[in-house]
C-alpha cells in the first residue's frame, strides 16, 4: 500500500476530521491533503523524479507531516533529519542519500543551508504551521510499488557511522496497521499524542501514519516538556499515549494534579523501562503502560505486551502479527531457552537494506533474518526480555548516540592519542555519554576543552557531560577497546558535568 493513498483514502472517508494539530494550529485531513498536494506539485514542477530523495529537517509541527505526503505524493524518498542536526552531519546525510531538496524549519535553516552547500542540494524554508502551498485538487499520486523505498531512516545499526536504513511503503504501513489493529486499536475518535520525534521510527510509523490509517488526531508538541505533555492531554483529551521510558519519568516528576483519565492506553519503546517506572507511573496516573521492541530495520515494531495476553513487566512481550523472532549465539544456532543469545527478526517489517551498502546488508540480513545487536533472553512462555547490547550505541534520553561517531570528532583534536565513548548510568536520562580519553605524550588539553570542542561540533544531545582523561585506556589482548572496563575507568577527581 502507497503510504499516499492512506492519506487519500482517509480525506475522502474523514475530511472534517482534525489530522495534525499543534495548540492553535489545526489542520483536518481534507486540509492536510491540500497543502500536501501543494508540495507536491512545486516538488514535480522542480524536477523531482520518482525515487528521489528528499530531506526533511523539522521538528514536530504540522510542517512535518505536510512535506512527509507531498514528497510522497510527487514519487519521492523521504530522508527524515533531527532538527538538532550540525552543518557535518546533515551534509553526510545528503551527500550519502544524494537528496535533491531538503524542507528546512526557520530553526534549523542556517546549519541546513551551510551542509548543503557541499552537496548542491536545494534548501527551502517552511512556515511550521504548514499552511502555505495550497491548491485545490489533488495531483496524480506518483505510482510508487509495495517494495519501492518510502523513507530512509539514517541509523548506526550495530556498528559504525550512520547508514540508511531503507524503509519500503508495505514495511511501515504494515507495521502501522498491526500497530493500529492489534496493539492498541486506534479508531477516528482518537487522539494520539504526537511527542515522539516524527523523524524517528517510533513516531513516523505508530504516531503518524497509525493515526492517518485510523482517521485519528494526532496532537503534536513540538519540544517535549513533561508538564506540557501532561497539560496537551488534559486539553486535547489525548486518548492513547506513546513514549520513550524518558517521557514517562518526566511526566511523573511534572505529575501535579493532572488527570490523565482519557488515557485508555499507553505504550513505551525506544530504550529499557524499568519496572519501578512504570510502576510508579501506573500508580500516579491510573494508567497502563504496555512496553514493546524494535528498531528503524524494523519499521520499527517486533515485539510487544499484547493488550489480551498476560502482561509481564521488565519483558518486551511476544512476536507481533506476522514477525517472528529468534534468539542466536555466535555461530547463528538457536539457544536454549533462558539462555542470553541476540535477537534476530524475520517478517514483513524488516527493511528493504542499507542505502548503497549491499555488503553490509548481507551482514545484517542473513536468510532473511534481521540481526539487531539486541541480547535477550525468551522464556517457556515465548515472552522475550533484553538484556544488554551487543552493539555500543547508548541511548540517551531517548536519543541515539553512536560512540564511533562522537570518537572520530574527538580524534580530530590533535592532543587526542585514545578516544573512547561510554554510556554511564543516569537516574532520569537512563544514559548519560562520557568520554575517556588519552592524551598525546607531551601534549596538553582539559577535560572541559575536550568537551567544548565536540559541542561545537555535534548536535546538542550527543556531545559528553563528562570527559575523563586518563593516561591509557583499557584494552584486551588484540588491542580491541575494553568498552565494559572504560566504564569504570572513572578517575578519582571527574571533570564536572
Ligand atoms: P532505533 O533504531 O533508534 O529505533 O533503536 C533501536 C534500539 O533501541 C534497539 O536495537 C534496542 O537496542 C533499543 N530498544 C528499543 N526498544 C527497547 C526496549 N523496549 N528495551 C530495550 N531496548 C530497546
Amino acid at each position: 500500500m502507497n503510504l499516499a493513498n492512506r492519506l487519500l483514502d482517509t480525506a475522502q472517508a474523514h475530511g472534517d476530521r482534525a489530522a495534525v494539530r499543534l495548540d492553535d494550529t489545526v489542520l483536518t485531513y481534507d486540509r492536510l491533503l491540500a497543502v500536501a498536494a501543494g508540495v507536491a506539485r512545486w516538488l514535480t514542477a522542480n524536477g523531482l523524479e520518482p525515487g528521489d530523495r528528499v530531506g526533511l529537517i523539522l521538528p514536530n509541527v504540522p510542517a512535518y507531516p505536510v512535506h512527509l505526503f507531498g514528497s510522497l505524493l510527487a514519487g519521492g524518498v523521504v530522508v527524515p533529519m533531527n532538527p538538532l542536526l550540525k552543518s557535518g552531519e546533515i551534509e553526510h546525510y545528503l551527500a550519502d542519500s544524494g537528496a535533491r531538496f531538503l524542507f528546512a524549519s526557520p530553526e534549523a535553516a542556517d546549519e541546513a543551508r551551510a551542509g548543503a552547500a557541499a552537496t548542491g542540494a536545494t534548501v527551502i524554508v517552511v512556515d511550521p504551521r504548514g499552511t502555505d502551498a495550497a491548491t485545490a485538487d489533488v495531483p496524480e499520486i506518483v505510482d510508487r510499488a509495495d517494495d519501492d523505498t518510502a523513507v530512509i531512516l539514517y541509523t548506526s545499526g550495530t556498528t559504525g557511522r550512520p547508514k540508511g536504513a531503507e524503509l519500503t511503503h508495505a514495511n511501515i504501513d504494515g507495521n502501522a496497521a498491526v500497530t493500529r489493529e492489534t496493539l492498541v486499536e486506534i479508531g477516528p475518535g482518537d487522539v494520539v499524542m504526537g511527542c515522539l520525534p516524527l523523524f524517528h521510527v517510533f513516531g513516523l510509523t505508530c504516531g503518524l501514519i497509525a493515526s492517518v490509517q485510523a482517521g485519528a488526531c494526532l496532537t503534536l508538541i513540538a519540544r517535549f516538556e513533561g508538564a506540557k505533555a501532561l497539560e496537551v492531554i488534559e486539553r486535547d483529551r489525548v486518548t492513547v499515549f506513546e513514549g520513550v521510558p524518558t517521557m514517562y519519568s518526566a511526566m511523573l516528576h511534572a505529575a501535579g494534579d493532572a488527570d490523565l483519565t482519557t488515557v485508555r492506553c499507553c505504550i513505551c519503546g525506544g530504550a529499557p523501562l524499568p519496572v519501578e517506572l512504570l510502576r510508579a507511573f501506573e500508580e500516579t496516573f491510573g494508567c497502563v503502560i504496555l512496553e514493546g521492541y524494535g528498531l528503524s530495520e524494523s519499521s520499527p515494531v517486533a515485539c510487544f505486551n499484547h493488550p489480551h495476553l498476560e502482561r509481564k513487566p521488565g519483558s518486551i512481550g511476544v512476536p507481533v502479527r506476522d514477525v517472528s523472532l529468534r534468539v542466536i549465539d555466535d555461530g547463528g544456532r538457536g539457544v536454549p531457552t533462558g539462555e542470553v543469545g541476540e535477537i534476530v527478526i524475520k517478517g514483513p517489517n524488516v527493511m528493504k537494506g542499507y542505502w548503497g551498502l549491499p555488503e553490509v546488508t548481507a551482514d545484517t540480513i542473513v536468510d532473511g533474518w534481521l540481526r539487531t545487536g539486541d541480547l535477550a533472553v525468551c522464556d517457556e512462555d515465548g515472552y522475550f526480555t533484553i538484556v544488554d547490547r551487543k552493539k555500543d550505541m547508548i541511548i540517551r534520553g531517548g536519543y541515539n548516540v553512536y560512540p564511533r561517531e562522537i570518537e572520530e570528532v574527538i580524534y580530530e583534536h590533535p592532543a587526542v592519542a585514545e578516544a573512547a565513548v561510554v554510556g554511564v548510568a543516569h537516574p532520569e536520562l537512563g544514559e548519560e555519554v562520557v568520554a575517556a580519553i588519552a592524551l598525546k605524550p607531551g601534549a596538553m588539553a582539559t577535560a572541559d576543552e575536550i568537551r567544548e570542542f565536540v559541542k561545537a561540533r555535534v548536535a546538542a544531545y550527543k556531545y559528553p557531560r563528562q570527559v575523563w582523561v586518563t593516561a591509557e585506556l583499557p584494552k584486551g589482548p588484540t588491542g580491541k577497546l575494553l568498552r565494559r572496563e572504560v566504564r569504570t575507568a572513572r578517575p578519582a577527581e571527574p571533570s564536572p558535568s
